[in-house]
């Protein structure tokens, strides 16, 4: 773009169209930019000490012996859910319930070991396919929220741009604030969906522990282990969270500040 840039001269804070283009963006995004700073840290933070728990519990076995396979199967059985399959997903922490297919999908990781964190994690996953056969409430929320979620999430951003370029247009500041606006709407869509997740998550954790003591697989002193790495993996939806809102209350924090100055 170097037309932005006027050749030869001095950038001038005050002339040129690059800084004014900044200037404008600064305008709308320079203030309350640090709110989102500390939720980004502690979304590091969580990303760090998941990683860190989780590789600490790899190491330490489990008495029984099963992996973690083998114990979410052994959990889906006995609570009727023979019809639910296991598939083995790529990655490392990839593990998840799919509820669309009602099927569970481990890491290879938590498939093949016996160690207390891929039990742990195996047994949390069975816990989601629990709550969608007793139609948790909070689970069906969520999983009508996220085809709706993927738009919000792309329409928001989509209209905060455009929003911001189009108010910067002679006789269009008003059209363009509405866009801001209806941008902002959409993305506390997005921000609810962060939020309904953490009940599913801290839900799908709980149900995971007790059948896990219910059925005997992990013996009192391992319990602390499965309970160590299933905080530490909510923890990061805790973050998630935290970040979302943290920017949607900067975003009517811009617009507020927008309609102040005019
Ligand atoms: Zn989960």
């Amino acid at each position: 773009m170097p037309a932005l840039v006027s050749a030869g001269a001095q950038p001038d804070p005050t002339n040129g169209n690059f800084w004014k283009l900044v200037m404008m963006l600064g305008f709308f995004y320079a203030p309350y930019w640090w709110i989102v700073i500390p939720p980004a840290l502690f979304a590091m933070w969580a990303q760090f000490r998941l990683r860190s728990t989780h590789s600490e519990y790899s190491q330490v076995g489990t008495q029984h012996g099963l992996t973690g396979a083998e114990v979410a199967r052994e959990i889906l059985d006995r609570n009727g859910l023979s019809g639910v399959p296991i598939h083995e997903v790529p990655g490392e922490l990839t593990d998840h319930y799919d509820p669309s297919k009602r099927a569970v999908f481990l890491s290879e990781s938590t498939a093949y070991n016996t160690s207390v964190a891929a039990v742990g994690v195996a047994a949390h996953e069975v816990g989601h396919a629990i709550q969608h056969k007793e139609a948790y409430s909070m689970l069906g929320l969520r999983m009508a929220l996220v085809p709706v979620t993927g738009i919000a999430t792309t329409v928001s951003n989509l209209l905060i741009l455009l929003g911001f370029f189009i108010s910067q247009l002679r006789g269009l500041s008003g059209f363009g604030n509405t866009l801001f606006l209806l941008g902002i709407g959409f993305f506390s869509i997005f921000a609810l969906f962060q939020l309904i997740t953490l009940p599913v998550e801290y839900d799908a954790s709980a149900r995971a522990k007790a059948q896990l003591q219910r059925l005997g697989l992990v013996n009192p002193s391992e319990h602390e282990g499965v309970d160590r790495v299933l905080s530490a993996a909510a923890l990061t939806y805790v973050a998630a969270m935290a970040s979302a809102m943290t920017q949607l209350l900067q975003l009517i924090l811009v617009a507020r500040s927008r309609d102040d100055n005019r």
